[in-house]
């Protein structure tokens, strides 16, 4: 099965839930970060890098010459990455979500691809886990594109079919976020229990809810502020995993890149027991691919 960690906003430990999910899972595994404008599983993995490709999007590039400013490229374009001024063919590359359709209406041939540089796909090794990642360019605004990328080279080498795979998703409800829950079978989210986590929590379950996947949740920081998440939860039938302690060793561990799953025994058998229950959530890899 593929499992998105996601959360409604940054900082609730939605990377810390995935690195020590991916450690303490009781199988093969493949941990993807597809948080790709900012990606940090790395940190707690340590991975090895073996390998990398730069990725690519298709943009068209324009041949003055040929073309008869008919204006369908441009009418067609939603995104308006290509238009007329005049009778003068102007593409914006940037603004190019790489659908391909200017290239195919133009009749004279004025268009041809070329590329957009979208960022890194990488991917290597964390002992027994194999890890992969996005890196996003630089100046790159779209990052669904390369995510959808990391994860055909995730598919591509088999890693899917081989084992599972736990996806650490970009934080928030934008289309990062729902492109990387929409891979997965099933999403857990990870929140905490104060009016801000909650605010996000509850637009991440109105984002993520259509989506009709498996969905739980994890408290992180339990202890601190209120029940209204629990509350949440049980209103909507979203059943909690796991909580996960407001214990100042998981901040020590995290600051110096060791997964809460490493910072005690305890942590140990939460992560072990979450990873279980995640699994049962679309009843085990078998049943998912049956
Ligand atoms: S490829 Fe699609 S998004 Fe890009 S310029 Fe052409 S029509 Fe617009
Ligand atoms: S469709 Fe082709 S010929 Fe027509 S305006 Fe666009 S580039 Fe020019």
């Amino acid at each position: 099965m593929i499992l998105a960690v996601a959360s409604g906003k940054g900082g609730t430990g939605k990377t810390t839930v995935a690195a020590s999910l991916a450690l303490s899972w009781p199988g093969p595994v493949t941990a993807v970060d597809l948080d790709v404008e900012e990606p940090n599983l790395h940190l707690l993995l340590h991975p090895q890098t073996t390998g990398g490709q730069t990725a690519y999007m298709e943009v068209p590039q324009a041949r003055q010459e040929r073309c008869t400013a008919c204006g369908a490229c441009a009418e067609l374009c939603q995104y308006k990455a290509v238009s007329l001024l005049g009778e003068v063919l102007l593409t914006f590359p940037e603004m190019c979500h790489g659908c391909g359709g200017c290239l195919a209406v133009c009749p004279a041939e004025a268009l041809t691809p070329g590329q957009r540089e979208m960022g890194q796909v990488l991917w290597g090794r964390a002992g027994e886990l194999a890890v992969y990642q996005g890196r996003l360019r630089v100046g790159e605004a779209m990052s669904p594109p390369l995510m959808r990328r990391v994860m055909a080279k995730v598919q591509a080498d088999g890693a899917a079919a081989a084992g599972d795979v736990i996806i650490d998703a970009p934080p928030g409800v934008s289309c990062p976020a729902v492109t990387a829950a929409s891979q997965a079978q099933a999403i857990l989210l990870v929140t905490e229990p104060t009016p801000f986590g909650l605010y996000d929590f509850r637009l991440a379950w109105q984002a993520f809810a259509p989506l009709e996947r498996p969905l739980a949740a994890v408290i992180n920081r339990a202890g601190v502020g209120d029940r209204k998440a629990y509350a949440f939860c049980a209103d909507h039938g979203i059943p909690i995993l796991a909580e996960i302690p407001y214990d100042r060793t998981v901040a020590e561990a995290y600051s110096r890149g060791v997964p809460a799953c490493r910072a005690s025994a305890e942590l140990a058998g939460l992560f072990r027991r979450l990873a279980q229950d995640c699994q049962a959530l679309v009843g085990g890899r078998e049943a998912a691919h049956a």
